[in-house]
């Protein structure tokens, strides 16, 4: 690609602090890949999105706080290049965006994340975020997808067996807080919010440097 034709733009680095923990599920091994994608793409655990979105979690803060609630991010700006490792791994049609232009992940305009109680706690869901469970991992790298596409249906909104349980009362909270914040839910998964307007944001491609130095860039007009 040619470097003349990016230009640089600024996302926000969102940090663990009172009320917001980062805990990137990719800087891990603990998802449905059990792949430590974000280390390998140089990222780690780090939490960058758009301006506009930091905006909403500003917002979001007292309304948390009133509660005695946290928020872990489980997933927020994904590198072009995490994404195709991504979908490399797991190449399930529909677990991933069709493409990177299709993922609001790699627009920097997308979190996925969770309610926490005050010690950081994560309540109790339908299931857990990216319907993560270490069989349902296992039975994927082995090629047997029917389990788990059985088990997705819990991240749904539809998805409402037991329809007062405290996993159901709590997504509708948190969707609510969500909505207030400025966030759009998808209706196909609890943890996942993005920003409204999606055609205000344009796919952001990153470089990851040695020495911690990550640089954003958009397509330029020219
Ligand atoms: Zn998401």
């Amino acid at each position: 690609m040619n470097k003349q034709m990016k230009k640089m733009v600024r996302l926000v680095e969102i940090k663990t602090d009172e009320t917001f923990i980062i805990d990137m599920m990719y800087a891990g091994t603990e998802n449905m890949m059990q792949t430590a994608v974000y280390q390998e793409v140089g990222l780690g655990n780090r939490c960058f999105v758009h301006p506009d979105l930091a905006q909403c979690l500003k917002k979001l803060q007292p309304l948390l706080q009133e509660r005695g609630l946290k928020l872990k991010i489980c997933d927020a700006y994904r590198p072009v290049q995490a994404f195709y490792r991504m979908k490399e791994i797991i190449p399930m049609q529909g677990f991933f965006a069709a493409t990177a232009e299709c993922s609001q992940h790699c627009h920097a305009s997308a979190i996925d994340a969770v309610l926490t109680d005050s010690d950081g706690c994560e309540l109790k869901f339908p299931c857990r975020v990216d319907a993560y469970d270490p069989k349902y991992a296992q039975q994927i790298r082995q090629g047997q997808w029917d389990e788990f596409r059985h088990h997705l249906e819990k991240a749904k909104y539809s998805w409402n067996e037991g329809e007062n349980s405290e996993s159901i009362k709590n997504r509708t909270i948190f969707r609510e807080l969500m909505e207030q914040a400025g966030f759009e839910a998808l209706e196909h998964e609890w943890w996942h919010f993005n920003l409204p307007h999606k055609e205000n944001y344009p796919l952001i491609d990153c470089e990851c440097t040695k020495g911690n130095e990550i640089k954003f860039f958009v397509e330029g007009n020219t």
